[in-house]
């Protein structure tokens, strides 16, 4: 990630954890030309029912939603840099031309930043089972004992329309997010 955009990050970080946030979001999405907003809110609305769906196959706990500051850290700012990487345009895609002005759902994954991929090409983001890659935190970096007490736990979140996949050992996800059963 290039240092202007790892500061945009910092910024927007500090911006989300603003209580005035959420009042600055919809005005500007009032400001926005009706054909970009439309569109914008059918993709956020697709990438909601694409996470929901998904959800229930992982999941018996249903998703919900959540504020900036009940995310850890590095799950606020790993999911705020896939973000800035995207609307930059400095972040590689898949082939299906991306691009922020033409909003629809997208995905990223803490294991791989600095790549978004539509919904069809999800399996950019695929990890053989039995790599270390597959039983590695995206938080701290350690690598599970591959143990019923020490293993990786699957999670999505949705900001806008994009959808970024982490995988974070017990050590690292807080236990208000939930777990998969
Ligand atoms: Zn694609
Ligand atoms: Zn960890």
């Amino acid at each position: 990630m290039t240092t202007s955009n790892q500061q945009a990050a910092l910024l927007l970080e500090r911006a989300m954890l603003d209580p005035r946030f959420a009042a600055v979001c919809e005005r500007a999405r009032e400001t926005a030309p009706v054909g970009f907003r439309d569109q914008a809110d059918a993709a956020i609305s697709e990438a909601t029912d694409l996470l929901q769906q998904a959800g229930q196959l992982i999941s018996d706990e249903a998703s919900r939603l959540v504020t900036p500051g009940e995310l850890p850290g590095w799950l606020r700012l790993g999911i705020i840099q896939a973000f800035v990487s995207w609307i930059s345009g400095g972040g590689e895609t898949c082939r299906h031309n991306l691009h922020p002005g033409h909003p629809q759902p997208i995905f990223a994954a803490l294991w791989r930043p600095d790549l978004t991929v539509c919904g069809f090409c999800l399996h950019l983001f695929s990890l053989a089972p039995d790599s270390e890659a597959a039983h590695t935190c995206d938080a701290c970096g350690r690598v599970c004992a591959r143990t019923a007490d020490d293993g990786i736990t699957p999670g999505m979140l949705q900001i806008g329309p994009l959808t970024v996949q982490y995988g974070a050992c017990d050590d690292c996800l807080p236990a208000t997010l939930g777990r998969p059963c």
